[in-house]
């Protein structure tokens, strides 16, 4: 495969920008290889500058649920685009995207949109605390939460990646408040709640972690979370930015059977453009300003073209609720055929999988937390990213991010990766 327009990109972004990148693990440098640079998309395929094309796994990190430059989004970005492309003042797209979030998920009240995922949790732990009128927060070791200073703690994603504890930048005093534990630890927790319970603000969970890999939290531990933050009045926040409208159309707090007291999107929910948003009871969110005190505001928030591009796909997600089924159905036989050729090759992995959202891990012992998933031999993945890459198949540069799946990822894609997979195994035994 040749990736000489690539290289000669990324030679001139290194002079550019820090890493050659705008976001850390789009570097490669994990595994050992050079990016490629994409330049279009179609569906569930991605071609590069230099004309390779690839089944395309990561899907921009999960916001393109129905593949690259769907119809139905492009046609209603096309309507819009035309007329202006940001005002700073209210719109009508932005009821319509509001509302039909607040029509499917029933912990939702009122939202607020923002521009990221990093954005929206910011903002709702701002809010979790001026309305409990508490300081602390606790988080799960292996979590993501964004790149806000107080969530740069024991996280996931790129610190993980690059093996990154924390961050020079962030001063001592801004992560005093953040309590850290350990994920799918009943007791750990139940203990915090013991010691800290009155001072905390609010617990926040990526009820399926998947910056740690693909992490389920059990039902148990979502239920006991529940249970302790209603008793010492602390408000559950789920960070719901890689699984809502994704696991299910009403998130993954629907699987859970849990109501969080807010919740925090991004990804899905701006349809492959920067949109975060977050959300959850009225009486809470009435304390954001202008109707409360807690401050938060953005000049681009709301932005018509990233509400469009949202509500289309959205739209789209509701009207076919058999996407959900197809994308369950494709998810498990992908990680059915990995743990097959696992054992026929004999190589110590597990493969973690929730709906769309899945993982293969290299290592002998079943991950189900941060600690476990820390285990995984990240130089055997290198080889595996490298092999399949080479193979057109392009994952996460990364041990420790999900694969997603679209609506578009057929029989014969799944068929197409497992081939790769079962030549990649062999060259690397
Ligand atoms: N929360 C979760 C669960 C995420 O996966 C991410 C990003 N992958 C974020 C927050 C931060 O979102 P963003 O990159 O849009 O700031």
């Amino acid at each position: 495969m040749n990736h000489s327009a690539s290289q000669q990109l990324f030679l001139e972004a290194k002079t550019l920008m820090p890493g050659g990148v705008n976001s850390p693990v789009r570097a490669f440098s994990a595994v050992g290889t050079d990016p490629v640079f994409i330049r279009e998309g179609n569906g569930p395929l991605i071609t590069d500058v230099d004309n390779n094309t690839y089944l395309d796994y990561v899907l921009s990190w999960g916001p393109m649920i129905l593949g690259h430059a769907d119809p139905d989004v492009v046609a209603a970005l096309q309507n819009v685009i035309g007329k202006g492309t940001s005002f700073g003042a209210p719109t009508e797209a932005e009821n319509q995207l509001a509302s039909l979030m607040i029509e499917s998920v029933p912990s939702l009240e009122k939202v607020r949109m923002v521009n990221s995922g990093t954005e929206a949790v910011m903002s709702a732990l701002r809010l979790a605390r001026g309305y409990t009128n508490r300081s602390k927060i606790v988080k799960f070791n292996g979590n993501y939460h964004g790149h806000s200073d107080a969530l740069l703690v024991k996280a996931g994603s790129g610190l993980l990646t690059h093996g990154i504890p924390g961050s020079p930048g962030v001063p001592e005093g801004v992560v005093q408040y953040t309590l850290t534990a350990r994920f799918n630890d009943e007791a750990m927790i139940r203990n915090i709640f013991e010691t800290h319970g009155n001072d905390i603000a609010a617990v926040i969970v990526e009820p399926v972690a998947g910056n740690m890999g693909v992490v389920p939290m059990t039902q148990s531990f979502a239920h006991l979370l529940r249970t302790l933050t209603s008793q010492a009045g602390s408000l559950l926040v789920f960070d719901e930015v890689m699984t809502g409208f994704r696991l299910a159309f009403q998130g993954a707090q629907s699987l859970y059977g849990i109501t969080p007291d807010l919740c925090c999107y991004s990804k899905i929910i701006g349809g492959g453009l920067p949109v975060g948003a977050f959300g959850g009871r009225k009486d809470i969110m009435d304390h954001m300003a202008p109707e409360g005190p807690v401050y938060q505001a953005g000049t681009l928030s709301g932005n018509p073209l990233a509400m469009t591009a949202g509500h289309a796909t959205l739209k789209k997600l509701q009207e076919n609720p058999g996407y959900y089924d197809q994308l369950n159905l494709q998810g498990s036989r992908l990680a059915q055929g990995l743990r097959d050729l696992i054992n026929k090759h004999n190589i110590p992995a597990q493969v973690n999988q929730k709906g769309s959202m899945l993982c293969l891990f290299f290592t002998e012992g079943e991950v189900t937390d941060f600690e476990s998933a820390a285990a995984c031999d990240t130089q055997r993945f290198a080889r595996f990213f490298r092999g399949m890459l080479s193979r057109g198949i392009y994952l996460p540069a990364s041990q420790f991010e999900a694969w997603f799946l679209s609506v578009l990822h057929t029989d014969s894609h799944i068929h197409q990766t497992l081939e790769a997979v079962d030549a990649t195994l062999s060259e690397i035994d």
